[in-house]
């Protein structure tokens, strides 16, 4: 959605491993080992692909989803930009309770080969699984099982709740109510990138 409303490029470490993976490159494949084992990528590999990333589409503007994701992350981010000389405008916390977690993940569908994000419920993809971008299998992914949700839970308030702090001390951070309809969200996040846009 931002994309096609700002024309920035979007990405997030998910997007960038998949396609890693599919080409097989050595980061791709050891990352996909990584994670087929229950393992979280290591933030060495993840920053690697966001630098990567940025350096060949980051020249007017990039958003990232999902990243940084640990302090780590967020430090070597600020070392990199520094080195580009450019400042991050904005930092978006999405507000999401457990319980809306929850409810999401249960419905979730994802392309197998592009990795477009939908949900059982919209548009008829539960009666027909197809992605509509490439054609590739719309699945529930493995690691939304129950189980795995109590770890990814816990792992987000160790690793991931500390970054408030990182982004508190700067002017960057809003805070956005994720528990609503995407359009709310999506009117919401528009109005806070567009104060910013030149
Ligand atoms: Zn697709």
């Amino acid at each position: 959605m931002i994309t096609r409303h700002f024309a920035f490029p979007v990405t997030s470490p998910g997007t960038i491993l998949r396609r890693e993976r599919d080409l097989g490159t050595p980061l791709g494949v050891e990352a996909d080992e990584t994670s087929k084992h229950g393992g979280l990528v290591s933030d060495d590999i993840i920053v690697r692909l966001i630098e990567d990333w940025l350096s060949l589409h980051g020249q007017n503007g990039f958003v990232f989803d999902g990243f940084p994701r640990t302090v780590k992350q967020a430090e070597r981010l600020n070392e990199i930009l520094q080195k580009r000389g450019t400042a991050l405008d904005l930092a978006i916390w999405l507000e999401v309770s457990e319980e809306t977690v929850r409810d999401r993940i249960a419905s979730r569908l994802q392309c197998r080969r592009c990795g477009f994000t939908t949900s059982l419920t919209s548009a008829g993809f539960a009666d027909r699984p197809i992605c509509p971008y490439c054609d590739g299998p719309l699945i529930r992914r493995d690691d939304d099982a129950a189980e795995v949700l109590q770890t990814r839970l816990a792992e987000f308030k160790a690793k991931t709740e500390p970054l408030l702090s990182v982004y508190e001390k700067d002017a960057a951070l809003h805070r956005v109510d994720g528990n609503r309809g995407r359009e709310a969200v999506f009117t919401d996040i528009a109005a806070l990138i567009e104060e910013r846009v030149p």
